[in-house]
């Protein structure tokens, strides 16, 4: 029998097994792909934004009290340090997002498989968990196939549901649930919009300012590239807005987020130079032609001040947000009270949670790959010294 079986060998599942083979528990990784990692050699488009410079407790939703406690475990500079400990070399970008230095997810992966092997972790690959039976200091962890691997603890990192084709698949929330531990329901998060409206626009890209509305109340607000396509709105800053979206919503696009109103009726007066250019025309010059004659029709007068508004308040409505197979991260989960600081089951004593199971999630920028080493360490560590 095994110390610990991790059930999930993305990116909290190895460093659970990591953090629990430094303290001296022998583990096992049971992963359903016949490779650990899959997920994270697509993260960062392939650059894996493995953390962020400043991980701080408001960049995530969830219970702040347990998010900032966890992320307690590598602190600023911490993952620093971790990734250090496996050989792997960071910097990071003008936007704090922090990347390895080869700008190589494979970079990542291979050092932590590299720990893992130097520990003497267990990695069973091709074993797709179907149950977990047992308790406390005698866990059943059961393959579809009929396979079994025997451990005193289990940590639960199988990931939530952002794109299945990953591995993760769900199939965590099922086992929990049969053990007995709840969870919110899983959404989609971190991915694009669906709205009406859009396909007018199909491919134009425009740096702007997003900003979610509900009766008129503002939501979220994000800035970066918007990209328009077929069925909506994607792009970062669209992702980080489309966690608290819900169909019938508004979005407002702001095409000229630097510029008060007053200012960019100014800056198109002196384009204009005196000339009477039609609006289109003068617009053309600032936006996408297809953006600028929308902004044009839809002003309401035709002085500069007009156009400035136009400009600044394209809106579209809400339809729906992107399924599962397009979004980054899973939001719902398993809440902070099903989980004591330790991340251990308040009703299974022995089980584990970490990473994005959990009721957290993060903007874009490599939080939520924070959230994933941090609460892995936690639950592995935590796991270890338990035994
Ligand atoms: C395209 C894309 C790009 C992203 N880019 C970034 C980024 O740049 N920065 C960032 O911070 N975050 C990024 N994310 C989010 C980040 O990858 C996830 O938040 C993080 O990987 C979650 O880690 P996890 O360990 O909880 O789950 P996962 O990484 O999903 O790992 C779960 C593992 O469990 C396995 N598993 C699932 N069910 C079972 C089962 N029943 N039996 C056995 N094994 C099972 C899966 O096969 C998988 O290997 C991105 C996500 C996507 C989809």
């Amino acid at each position: 029998m095994s110390d610990i079986c991790v059930i999930g060998g993305g990116a909290s599942g190895m460093a659970a097994a990591i953090a629990a083979a430094r303290s001296g528990a022998s583990v096992v990784i049971a992963e359903g792909n016949p490779r650990v990692g899959k997920k994270l050699l697509t993260t960062g488009n392939g650059r894996c934004n493995l953390t962020h410079i400043s991980p701080s407790a408001e960049a995530y939703r969830g219970a702040a009290e347990l998010i900032s406690d966890v992320l307690g475990e590598l602190g600023a500079t911490g993952a620093f340090t971790f990734f250090k400990s496996i050989g792997v070399l960071l910097h990071s970008d003008g936007d704090g997002r922090v990347y390895p230095y080869s700008n190589s997810a494979n970079t990542v992966l291979d050092a932590l498989r590299r720990e893992l092997e130097r520990l003497g972790v267990g990695v069973v690959c091709g074993f797709r968990v179907k149950s977990v039976t047992g308790r406390d200091g005698d866990f059943a962890v059961r393959s579809a196939e009929g396979k079994s691997i025997n451990a005193k603890k289990v940590i639960f990192a199988a990931g939530g549901i952002a794109a299945p084709s990953s591995g993760s698949d769900g199939s965590g929330f099922a086992m929990l649930e049969a053990l007995g531990v709840k969870h919110t329901e899983p959404r989609p998060a971190l991915t694009g919009l669906k709205c009406g409206g859009t396909s007018r626009f199909k491919g134009v890209r425009a740096k702007a300012r997003v900003t979610l509305l509900r009766g008129g109340a503002e939501l979220s607000s994000a800035s970066g590239e918007v990209q328009f396509g077929d069925a909506g709105l994607s792009g970062i800053c669209v992702f980080d807005i489309s966690r608290y979206a819900r169909k019938g919503d508004a979005v407002n696009v702001d095409l000229l987020p630097d510029y008060t109103p007053e200012l960019a009726a100014q800056v198109f007066a002196e384009l204009d130079g005196g000339r009477g250019l039609p609006a289109a025309e003068l617009l053309c010059g600032v936006f996408n032609r297809r953006l600028a004659e929308s902004a044009a029709a839809k002003a309401q007068g035709s002085g500069f001040g007009e156009l400035a508004l136009s400009a600044k308040s394209l809106r579209f409505t809400v339809e729906g947000v992107m399924p599962f197979a397009n979004a980054q991260v899973t939001a719902g989960g398993v809440p902070a009270s099903e989980v004591g600081r330790d991340l251990q089951s308040v009703r299974v004593p022995g089980v584990y949670i970490a990473g994005e199971l959990l009721d957290v999630d993060g903007v874009c920028g490599g939080y939520n790959l924070h959230w994933a080493w941090c609460s892995g360490i936690r639950a592995g560590r935590e796991a270890a010294a338990a035994l």
